[in-house]
């Protein structure tokens, strides 16, 4: 159908120009146009609401506009756009309502995750009675957005306390002024997180998995809450002797501990280890945690073959960059190589990459090829990304980055 709206747009002050390819990328279904495919007046603020036009100058929406980063326009419609903290407030309730449907059986979970959920540039993250927010570009961070945001928050999900969580390398690339992580509404900052209770198919237990959250300690946002179904997932399959490698705060060993007879988990962090320990304890369980890089470790165990039932690979991102994909690869191979060496025959293997430049099809492809090494024969139980409150939009294939594959060995 032809697109009749008005070529000039006076409800928005400002424009940027598209280069018929940054306009190809949005008839796409992308949101981002990098700097190179726009035009911008010099003087154009910086985080400032924008009109989008092709080079006649036909409306294509509007977006949110960075003066620094490559990513120099972020669409957040395709109408214009008059009262931008209307809008905001619209699509926060929006992302909560999305939750609803979508999570079950946990008081811990992503709430707003930027991009898909068409919020480019907020992640809210929702543990039991504490929010941890994160602004990631400079039109969030303007007032009276960033307001708007909290108030928003607060009003709909009424938490005891909001932790902004600054990450430095972005506020950088942003321009923005650099800002401590702290506590920026209320009095709470810490807390106790459930997840996987009882009442699902595929529930690890019915009491679930606690975990102590601390909004002003730990990496990223506290937990890897991306991987709540998958903890459920590995659960159903787990048995035997465990290892869960790359453990972390426990997410995995503590959801496998209820199906297994033993769990070890390994980290090369010795914070991250002693928190493992905690919430251990606040589920009554005894778990062997081990100190160590995991390679090494690894390398130590798959000489005496045939030691473990489960394993969990679930290392850092090996490929932040396209750059370093050949060198990840080769990482992921050895880790798997030698995990599916050290599998008892019915052994399970539960093997995830959260590098969004390692493909879905080249993960498993790579873990082929370490099957067939290993001279074992591997089926596959279950191919899954990230949970669902992290949603995907197939358009955006950005918003893809986790992987997590659970095989079963001969
Ligand atoms: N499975 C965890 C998340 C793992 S994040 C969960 O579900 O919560 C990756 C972890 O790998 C971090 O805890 C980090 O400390 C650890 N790590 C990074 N490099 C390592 C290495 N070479 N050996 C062991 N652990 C490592």
């Amino acid at each position: 159908m032809a697109n009749k709206r008005a070529t000039a747009n006076p409800e928005m002050p400002f424009a940027v120009e598209l280069s018929p390819r940054g306009v190809a990328r949005l008839q796409g279904g992308h949101v981002w146009v990098y700097r190179s495919d726009v035009s911008a007046a010099k003087d154009l603020p910086a985080g400032a609401l924008v009109g989008v036009t092709d080079g006649r100058g036909k409306f294509l929406g509007t977006a949110l506009y960075s003066s620094s980063s490559q990513i120099a326009v972020r669409m957040i419609s395709r109408e214009p756009v008059a009262d931008l903290p209307v809008l905001v407030a619209e699509r926060i309730r929006a992302a909560i309502a999305y939750r609803k449907r979508v999570v079950a059986n946990s008081n811990a979970y992503r709430v707003v995750f930027s991009e898909a959920d068409l919020l480019p540039g907020l992640i809210v993250d929702h543990y039991n009675d504490v929010l941890s927010v994160q602004i990631l570009t400079q039109a969030m961070d303007a007032e009276p957005l960033r307001s708007a945001v909290l108030k928003n928050l607060v009003d709909e999900l009424r938490p005891a306390g909001i932790v902004e969580r600054v990450d430095p390398r972005i506020r950088e690339l942003e321009q923005l002024p650099q800002e401590k992580s702290g506590l920026c509404w209320g009095e709470k900052s810490s807390t106790i997180i459930t997840m996987n209770s009882g009442g699902s198919a595929d529930a690890a237990s019915p009491p679930g998995v606690r975990f102590h959250y601390d909004g002003l300690e730990g990496q990223k946002t506290g937990a890897f809450l991306d991987q709540r179904e998958n903890y459920a997932a590995a659960a159903q399959y787990a048995h035997g002797e465990a290892l869960d490698v790359f453990c972390y705060h426990g997410g995995f060993a503590l959801h496998l501990a209820g199906k297994c007879s033993s769990v070890t988990g390994v980290d090369s962090s010795r914070p991250a280890l002693e928190m493992a320990e905690k919430n251990a304890a606040l589920n009554g369980r005894e778990l062997e945690w081990i100190e160590g890089n995991a390679f090494d470790l690894l390398k130590d165990y798959a000489s005496a073959k045939g030691q473990y039932d489960t394993i969990v690979l679930d290392p850092p991102a090996f490929a932040k960059s396209k750059q370093d994909l050949e060198k990840a690869m080769r990482g992921y191979k050895e880790l798997n190589l030698r995990a599916l060496k050290m599998l008892r025959p019915g052994g399970v293997l539960v093997t995830c990459s959260c590098s969004f430049h390692v493909n879905s099809q080249a993960f498993i492809e790579m873990v082929a090829e370490a099957a067939r090494d290993a001279h074992r024969v591997a089926r596959i139980l279950e191919i899954r990304y990230q949970a669902k409150d992290h949603p995907i939009l197939l358009n955006v294939p950005e918003t893809s980055y986790l992987k997590c594959l659970i095989f079963t060995v001969n």
